[in-house]
């Protein structure tokens, strides 16, 4: 074959050929995984709010984790996030958001805030989040985290989450990520009338729980048996930042 001929041959085969998985960037291959995490592991199972659900599509699970696990971002798992500590299983994160009912004007509190990865799917459905972290570390790499990813309506606070955070309530809800063993009290008080809270409540053995607030009256409703990491007690003094 003419050298013109094999050229135009080489060329022509190289815009015809279909992209094979190498040429594909890793961030589509995440968003592919992400979608999947979606329908097969929320959806399926129930999860049903159009804004929660398109909330989950656009946070990158996988930027929440540390190298090691990445590859199993969007698995239907809880991940390790150091110190002992967990991101909750996709699935939770889903369940936990449609049932606080998120509205665009709501004021959040967030106990737990690990690895910030629940503290921006909210981020991206109401108004503010204040989210509280008992261990220092975890506290200041989520907050650099969310800042560096944009999310400018999160408020991190480094301190015992069993206080709330009583300077910023009443809040419209609160979800609580640890679990601790009974309700504690100071947040039913800093929830606003009407407001909605959830929170697995229990050691050994825990229950979902809502707790609705409404003309003065507070409900409660127990949801699915969940597996959560303990919610502590820590020392009296706190660091705001
Ligand atoms: N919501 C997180 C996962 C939370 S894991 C995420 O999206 O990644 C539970 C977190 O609660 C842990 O980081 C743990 O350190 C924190 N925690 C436990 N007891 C606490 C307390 N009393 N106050 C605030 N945070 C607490």
């Amino acid at each position: 074959m003419p050298l013109r001929v094999f050229v135009l041959a080489v060329w022509l085969g190289a815009i015809a050929a279909p992209s094979t998985p190498q040429d594909r960037s890793a961030s589509d291959d995440m968003s592919e995984k992400r979608e999947r995490m979606i329908a097969e592991q929320i959806v399926d199972r129930g999860v049903r709010n159009p804004r929660v659900l398109d909330a989950l599509r656009h946070v990158e699970r996988h930027l929440f984790v540390s190298d090691e696990v990445r590859q199993f971002a969007y698995d239907d798992t809880p991940l390790m996030i150091g110190h002992g500590q967990t991101i909750s299983q996709p699935y939770i994160v889903g369940l936990m958001t449609e049932m606080l009912d998120p509205q665009p004007h709501d004021r959040v509190l967030e106990i737990g805030t690990g690895s910030g990865y629940q503290a921006a799917v909210l981020a991206r459905l109401v108004a503010k989040v204040y989210t509280i972290e008992i261990v220092e570390e975890l506290g200041w790499l989520a907050e650099e985290r969310l800042e560096r990813l944009g999310y400018d309506n999160v408020h991190v606070r480094v301190g015992d989450g069993y206080l709330g955070w009583p300077e910023e309530g009443p809040f419209d809800k609160i979800i609580v990520t640890a679990a601790p063993p009974e309700v504690p009290q100071a947040l039913v008080d800093q929830l606003a009338d009407p407001g909605r809270m959830v929170l697995p409540v229990g050691s050994a053995f825990q229950q979902l729980i809502l707790i609705e607030k409404k003309d003065g009256k507070t409900t409660r409703t127990t949801a699915s048996a969940v597996r959560f990491v303990p919610m502590v007690h820590g020392e009296d003094e706190e660091t705001t930042h």
